[in-house]
């Protein structure tokens, strides 16, 4: 039996739970296409993805990976066990939901997140300043889209006979429920002790959302709030990580900003790379054409050494381009949110399983596929409970969406390890989009 390690309570306990937390390289993409003589990188540059393991109290990650998204600490229509079953590594949940209802002070007394909802494994929360500033505010609603992106004026506009419900300012926003119309107020030490106590192994530092039709002026001013508000998020996470020093170590992540620009993305990079986090999120606004370059922007600035994760992103060719440009995780809502209006994912396109020719089709939803529901109901079992209105049709068209995309990363992750992406990439992509109009 090994020799338990000899404890040292002379170590704070802070840097003795940071330990739990770790990030190491295995592959390099760009090395192991090259040694096989494969090397087509979209845009002509060097590829950035490679692989790796993220460890935390709660066990490792091996990236790139796909987390699915939990976001009122359960994946909508599916049990933990399910979730686990299917290959999912780590699951996301929203800050501002769990907030809200059922309140933080729940999950903290129950445990935290993983414990809350019966899930073993690494759990993430984001720093809810997407949804108080998009959900609270009725974002895409309420401000008027059709502003001229270079006007000023445009970054106050709302539509007449809207109310705006979030007003952001220097030192936090002020947002309005959705659920019930209370006002609440988010600050930097706010997020933190509400992620605190939440108990994700991975948090999100607070920032401002901006969006493509924000002015360059405001996007600069909008950048610095996010620095400043970074720093807080640090000195208050580290006042609170040793404050509940009994509780494992929860790993915090920057927020890189900077919507389309590469000169205010790079600096949001080298700024919050020169401060203590454990990891970095690339948010904001990003539009399908420049993901790949605004990705390769924040390889190329952040450190070498700390994982990236991508908020939010759909599209199998979107995750793709992701995980080349150098992404290790990334978070994604859409496997449950269209399985849901019946749509589901096979290697030759998305379809929808409630349409009338799948009636009496008696093959499973993907021949070959592995998960729950394709070794056990037909494409015409799935069509009667869509027809029906049976709530098991969100259970079972979830199950194999998101068995499909942790396949889909999967396959990504073994392929860059040995030097095949480029060949299972065309592979995947070509026959995914084959059929598309
Ligand atoms: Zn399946």
């Amino acid at each position: 039996m090994p020799t338990p390690a000899p404890s040292s309570p002379s170590a704070p306990p802070s840097s003795a739970g940071r330990a739990a937390f770790g990030f190491e390289v295995e592959h390099r993409l760009e090395e192991t296409t090259r040694a096989t003589g494969s090397r087509v990188a979209a845009d002509g540059g060097p590829f950035l993805g490679r692989t790796g393991t993220i460890s935390t109290p709660h066990g490792q990650i091996r990236t790139p990976a796909f987390v699915p998204v939990g976001t009122a600490a359960t994946v909508k229509a599916v049990l933990p066990e399910s979730m686990a079953e299917l290959g999912a590594q780590a699951l996301l949940a929203n800050a501002y939901h769990l907030y809200l209802q059922p309140g933080a002070e729940v999950l903290d007394a129950a445990g935290g997140l993983g414990a809350f909802m019966n899930w073993d494994g690494p759990t993430f929360t984001d720093s809810g300043g997407f949804q108080v500033m998009s959900l609270g505010s009725g974002f895409k609603k309420v401000i008027d889209m059709s502003t001229a992106a270079s006007s000023a004026a445009g970054d106050d506009d709302v539509v007449t006979g809207k109310e705006r419900m979030a007003r952001v300012d220097d030192d936090g926003v002020t947002f309005t429920s959705h659920i019930n119309g209370d006002v609440h107020r988010f600050t930097p030490e706010i997020s933190m002790q509400v992620q605190h106590r939440l108990g994700a192994d991975i948090m999100f530092a607070f920032d401002e959302l901006t969006t493509l039709h924000n002015s360059r002026g405001y996007q600069e001013t909008s950048l610095e709030r996010t620095r400043r508000w970074a720093r807080r998020c640090v000195a208050e996470h580290a006042r609170l990580t040793e404050e509940r020093a009994d509780r494992p170590y929860q790993a915090l992540f920057g927020v890189i900003q900077g919507a389309q620009y590469e000169d205010l993305r790079r600096k949001a990079c080298r700024d919050l790379g020169a401060m203590d986090f454990d990891g970095f999120g690339i948010g904001g606004a990003l539009e399908k054409e420049n993901l790949g370059t605004i990705v390769r922007w924040c390889s190329e600035e952040l450190p070498e050494d700390r994982p990236r994760h991508l908020l939010g992103i759909s599209e199998p060719d979107d995750i793709f381009t992701a995980l080349e440009n150098g992404v290790d995780t990334f978070d994604c809502v859409s496997p449950t949110r269209v399985a849901r209006t019946g749509a589901v994912y096979g290697p030759d396109g998305r379809f929808t399983v409630s349409n009338a020719r799948f009636r009496t089709d008696f093959s499973p939803v993907q021949e070959g596929c592995d998960c729950y529901t394709c070794t056990h109901y037909t494409r015409a079992y799935l069509h009667h409970l869509f027809k029906a209105k049976e709530r098991l049709s969100a259970t079972l068209a979830s199950i194999h969406n998101e068995r499909f995309v942790v396949r889909m990363v999967d396959g990504a992750r073994q392929a860059m390890a040995d030097g095949t992406y480029v060949e299972y990439r065309d592979e995947v992509l070509g026959r995914y989009y084959a059929h598309r109009g």
